[in-house]
């Protein structure tokens, strides 16, 4: 099958803002740490409604992610991050290798993928995530890490990172699809309002 799509528009926001100021796009409010596993369980529930949608190969812009896009993309970063909390527990101060979401999006040809499968790849990803978070102690979540742009994470953060990530291309995937639905109880977030 020779399905190529053109990229998307490269991304490059500072997405670290969100850990202190939030999420105007998805409504996402600075989480409790303590709370990311959880909340990356509920996500993780809501793919597979989402992926037994239809449509989920169409892109919404030609520059825009389609929904399956968008899911390929979560499962990378719940393990990713989730592989970079468990270094930090494990080293002093680890610097991580850049990491480039277009690049693998690319490589691995993300909008071919089979959805059945990548609502279990979340699953699992997500349980094995959520097994390296329940290893945090007390002492644990300020212990720290670094990205390749010296941009210093701790545990805490990364993980408030990782659940806004998952939330975020949750709602980026149902704003795909059309679908206005809350995300995680809260309020859809629209467009203008009509007056
Ligand atoms: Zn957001």
């Amino acid at each position: 099958m020779n399905q190529d799509y053109p990229p998307t528009l490269p991304d490059r926001r500072d997405w670290t803002v969100v850990i202190v100021e939030g999420c105007e796009e998805c409504g996402y409010v600075p989480s409790n740490p303590h709370d990311s596993s959880a909340r990356l369980a509920a996500a993780a529930a809501e793919w597979p409604e989402v992926l037994g949608s239809e449509g989920i190969r169409e892109r919404p812009e030609p520059t825009v992610w389609s929904p399956l896009e968008y899911a390929v993309h979560a499962r990378d970063m719940v393990r990713l991050l989730g592989a970079r909390v468990g270094a930090m527990l494990a080293d002093e101060d680890p610097v991580f290798e850049d990491w480039d979401g277009d690049v693998h999006a690319a490589e691995g040809r993300y909008w071919e993928a089979d959805a059945a499968q990548i609502i279990e790849d979340i699953r699992l990803a997500t349980r094995q995530t959520q097994s390296v978070l329940a290893r945090v102690g007390r002492s644990d979540w300020e212990r720290t890490g670094r990205r390749s742009d010296g941009r210093r994470f701790t545990v805490a953060t990364l993980s408030q990172y990782l659940v806004h990530d998952v939330e975020h291309h949750l709602q980026d995937a149902r704003l795909g699809l059309r679908v206005r639905v809350p995300l995680l109880g809260r309020p859809a977030t629209t467009g203008p309002t009509d007056r």
